[in-house]
């Protein structure tokens, strides 16, 4: 619906031109019921002229400078009015357009939801869909870890290194280059300009879908009420149901140094401006590895502390050994088993990783070192307590039940909050599960198909059973295998270390998992994921034809190889 904006909403009897100050926001962007769009100068002062509606400027026909009477359309917006939503104070500014400190306002809704992440702004805009009235309260920005320190700032990390190497390694594919070289200001910025438009994109989505954002830190008051506590002021929100999906932090680990200005996570990974010469990693999980691979491919000299007996625990061991080959042409020093004791700081403001592998004390110098040994569920300063809400054992996220709903039944938990598996697509699958739950729609989360994406190099992926998981279930099963070398695109690429591997169940012979490491494994595994989730067998995998020359061959050669019959495998 369009909504026109005028003077006269602001100062209704100016019979004189009134000149327009400032303009605050462009054409096409995304603003909310009540922001500020003009500031005009009238005959009492200063007035904030603001949005009747949350949605797009669709129109904008006054500039900074211009004088217009009280009939004049400054603005149009495309969007949805909040009709239902009731602040107790008409503004967050006087009359004069000054704000006014500590604005209490009040809001009511069918959910409320706390955390913008990629649980919380898909169950938002699901819920929506479904026609309720959605109050989605974020303290940072919306995204959440995914966006904005997580999945998507990680890939444009990702993205600059392969480039270097392309770059570096141009040569071989007959194109000559020189001098090639990180700009790590410009590496960050480039990230930053990906995120920026993912959250725009984000804020854009929830406008058009009517949903209502706070930005503020939300805490429960009661079973029915969150208080928001704004930069300029509180907004308190009744719902009939809320989801928490507050997400996750990095975990810390007790040991001396610590908190030294030289230990970092994955936050301050993603805002370094110049490389470090060297870098220790403690935790060689996800996410240790990925930024394994990023800074050793930006030239950093990396090692990798991990407590276990292997890195990426748990991939099948050819995988794991496959990748260590890979990490070890691109001298990244691995130390498995390893427990690390203290971090020093050096005289020359280095740091002295000390640790212990197979009873031998071991010492690594670094100028970082980044900290990855896993992420902890966000519970805290909620309320969470005092409200009786049941954490799971250990107290580590929140215990919810298939239909994401916690022991309070109105009240749902998704996300990496709930500590299933931290990974964004199944935050966003969990939030339309409590979406549908909550809105009449019965329905349960299902784990056993979910794909796993590993941005190291060359990516790994996962999907359903592995061979480890399948044998140790007792299931009899048929293993196919194909490697990228056999693969005439991975050759062209000059990138055909890896292999895909099948799991089917020999009775059947429905597939039931699959491991792929390789070039585009991260793409490749949708069509695993796809045969797992619809019981296809591997003679019908086998049998579909995939275009050539492209990576996707891989699949039907590895399906034939689990028949003993592969075309292209001695
Ligand atoms: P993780 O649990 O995957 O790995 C942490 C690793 O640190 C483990 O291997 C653990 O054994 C090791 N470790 C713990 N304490 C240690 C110590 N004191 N010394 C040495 N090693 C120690 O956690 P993560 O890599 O931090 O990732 C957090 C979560 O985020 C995970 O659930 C992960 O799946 C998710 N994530 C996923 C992706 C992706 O899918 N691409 C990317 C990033 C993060």
């Amino acid at each position: 619906m369009l909504f026109e904006i005028k003077l006269k909403a602001a100062i209704p009897n100016a019979n004189k031109p009134v000149k327009i100050l400032k303009v605050h926001h462009q054409l096409g962007a995304v603003v909310q019921e009540g922001d500020a769009l003009f500031d005009a100068e009238g005959e009492k002062g200063i007035v904030a002229i603001k949005a009747v509606a949350s949605g797009v400027i669709q129109g904008l026909s006054v500039e900074e400078g211009a004088a217009v009477t009280a009939d004049t359309i400054l603005a149009t917006i495309d969007g949805k009015q909040q009709v239902w939503s009731q602040p107790s104070a008409p503004s967050d500014f006087n009359y004069f357009g000054n704000l006014v400190k500590a604005v209490k306002q009040e809001l009511e809704c069918d959910i409320a939801i706390i955390g913008g992440g990629p649980g919380g702004y898909v169950a938002a805009i699901k819920a929506a869909q479904m026609g309720a009235k959605v109050v989605l309260i974020e303290k940072d920005a919306l995204g959440g870890t995914c966006l904005n320190r997580g999945c998507i700032p990680t890939k444009s990390f990702v993205r600059s290194a392969q480039i270097l190497n392309t770059v570096k390694h141009s040569g071989a594919f007959g194109v000559l280059t020189e001098g090639a070289a990180v700009d790590m200001k410009r590496v960050v910025k480039q990230k930053n300009t990906v995120v920026s438009q993912l959250t725009a994109g984000i804020q854009h989505l929830l406008a058009r879908n009517g949903v209502t954002v706070v930005d503020g830190i939300g805490m429960f008051q009661d079973e029915h009420t969150i208080m928001v506590k704004r930069k300029n002021g509180e907004t308190k929100v009744t719902a009939k149901n809320f989801i928490i999906a507050t997400g996750s932090k990095p975990a810390r680990i007790p040991i001396s140094g610590i908190d030294l200005d030289q230990v970092i996570t994955s936050d301050q990974a993603l805002q370094l401006e110049k490389l470090p010469r060297s870098m220790v990693i403690i935790g060689g999980g996800v996410i240790g590895m990925e930024f394994a691979f990023i800074f050793a491919n930006f030239g950093v000299e990396i090692s990798v502390i991990e407590a276990l007996e292997q890195c990426l625990v748990t991939c099948d061991d050819d995988i794991c050994a496959e990748n260590v080959r890979h990490a070890a042409s691109k001298g990244i020093h691995i130390f498995t088993g390893a427990k690390v004791n203290e971090i020093i700081k050096t005289e020359t403001g280095e740091c002295l990783v000390s640790f212990t592998q197979n009873q031998t004390s071991k010492y690594i110098p670094a100028e970082l070192v980044l900290l990855s040994v896993g992420r902890k569920p966000y519970t805290e300063d909620l309320g969470l307590e005092e409200l009786g809400l049941q954490l799971n054992e250990r107290g580590q996220g929140i215990a919810v039940n298939d239909k994401m709903q916690t022991n309070i039944p109105h009240i749902y938990a998704i996300g990496d909050v709930t500590n299933k598996l931290q990974l964004a697509h199944v935050a966003s699958h969990q939030g339309l599960v409590a979406a549908r739950n909550i809105l009449g729609e019965p329905c349960t989360m299902d784990y056993s198909v979910i794909p796993g994406a590993i941005f190291t190099d060359p990516e790994i992926a996962t999907v359903g059973m592995c061979e480890k998981s399948a044998k140790q279930a007792g299931i009899d099963i048929a293993v196919g295998k194909f490697p990228f070398i056999a693969n005439g695109k991975a050759l062209t690429y000059g990138e055909a270390g890896g292999f895909v591997k099948l799991i089917a169940d020999k009775t059947t012979g429905k597939i039931i998992g699959g491991s792929i490491i390789g070039l585009h494994a991260t793409d490749l595994i949708a069509e695993i994921a796809l045969a797992v989730q619809n019981g296809l067998t591997i003679e019908q995998l086998s049998g579909t034809i995939h275009a050539h020359p492209t990576t996707a061959e891989v699949m039907p050669e590895a399906a034939l190889a689990a028949l003993g019959r592969a075309i292209h495998l001695a």
